[in-house]
């Protein structure tokens, strides 16, 4: 339930609100507007008596959310959230948050050569994965704390803000400490004991889909994340499963307007893990912006051929120059 305060409720009167909510045995979650503030009704197992709130002072109106997601929905907060990282903005319906590198960190000379040539390019948010889940055991697991390592210090040369996986408790700290927005890949969009720990963190999270997750079952791993006090969530359309092989995953190019009308959260596309191949990762760039993706998130590698990890989606420098002149045509 949304406990919806007046225009000229007064601060004691939401305190008041919140307490009667505390009484009644539920937690309440204040909901800050733009012209007034609601209160959302959490911790509640079957529907909440509207009569218990209606009639205390400052309350305009009690609206049921009978979607298994609240705090993420659109009917509690129908403004936009704006992410704001490094100088980068995620949901201003302006411009397209740009968040580019290679899939690992892979050697300091390679994490060098990309940092340097995407900063060069005006990337702002570069991504690069330390702890990487391979679907294999015996295939390259990411360089761990020495990659982090490697990253802080690509930071510092090059001024870009940094985007990485946690794969699980242990390295989230490790990884909070050091980057500008935590990862929680597909693999883990489930992972509901990492996502209370992504509730608790500072910094931004990236979430992506997980590969066969419906949009409410993201939106409910979202959930967890900002009902645990974390509402800095950006979503990722990173491609599902389905029956067609002639890509890695389908980008359910679809999600994006679906997610904007219930969500308030902004939602960036993944054309690289989608694709699978290089060559599609334009094309569905641009497809993706088309629906209103609020960003990209674009695996790049200076020398492709030889990537211990997604050496066949990446784009190489001169495919990713393309891409940054197609979006801007
Ligand atoms: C990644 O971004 O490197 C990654 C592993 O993505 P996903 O979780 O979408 O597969
Ligand atoms: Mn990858």
């Amino acid at each position: 339930m949304l406990i919806v305060m007046r225009q000229d409720a007064t601060a004691e009167q939401v305190a008041h609100v919140m307490e009667t909510v505390r009484e009644h045995g539920f937690d309440p979650k204040p909901v800050p507007g733009a012209e007034r503030t609601a209160v959302c009704v959490l911790g509640n197992r079957g529907p909440v008596e509207a009569a218990l709130f209606e009639s205390l002072a400052g309350v305009s109106e009690c609206i049921r959310v009978s979607k298994p997601y609240k705090l993420v929905s659109r009917d509690t907060h129908p403004k936009n959230t704006v992410v704001e990282v490094h100088g980068v903005s995620f949901g201003d319906g302006r411009g397209l948050g740009m968040i580019a590198g290679p899939c690992a960190v892979e050697s300091r000379d390679q994490i060098f050569r990309v940092g340097e040539a995407l900063a060069q390019r005006g990337v702002r948010l570069f991504r690069a994965g330390a702890f990487k889940p391979r679907t294999s055991p015996y295939a390259f697991q990411g360089l761990g704390e020495e990659g982090l390592a490697l990253l802080d210090e690509v930071r510092r040369q090059f001024g870009v803000g940094l985007v990485t996986e946690a794969i699980d408790h242990e390295n989230f700290d490790k990884v909070e400490a050091v980057v500008d927005i935590v990862q929680i890949g597909a693999r883990n969009m489930q992972n509901f004991s990492l996502l209370r720990r992504a509730g608790k963190s500072s910094k931004p999270i990236l979430l992506k889909r997980g590969m066969s997750a419906t949009i409410e079952e993201l939106l409910m791993a979202a959930e967890y994340i900002v009902s645990g006090g974390n509402s800095q969530v950006i979503l990722c359309e990173r491609g599902v499963r389905t029956f067609a092989d002639h890509t890695r995953n389908t980008l359910d190019l679809s999600s994006i307007p679906v997610v904007k009308q219930v969500s308030h959260l902004p939602i960036i596309a993944d054309p690289s893990h989608a694709a699978g191949k290089w060559d599609f990762v334009i094309p569905l760039s641009m497809g993706a912006v088309g629906v209103g993706a609020d960003g990209l998130i674009v695996e790049v590698h200076p020398e492709p051929e030889k990537a211990l990890s997604d050496g066949a989606q990446s784009l190489t420098l001169k495919n990713f120059d393309e891409l940054l002149r197609r979006l801007q045509g």
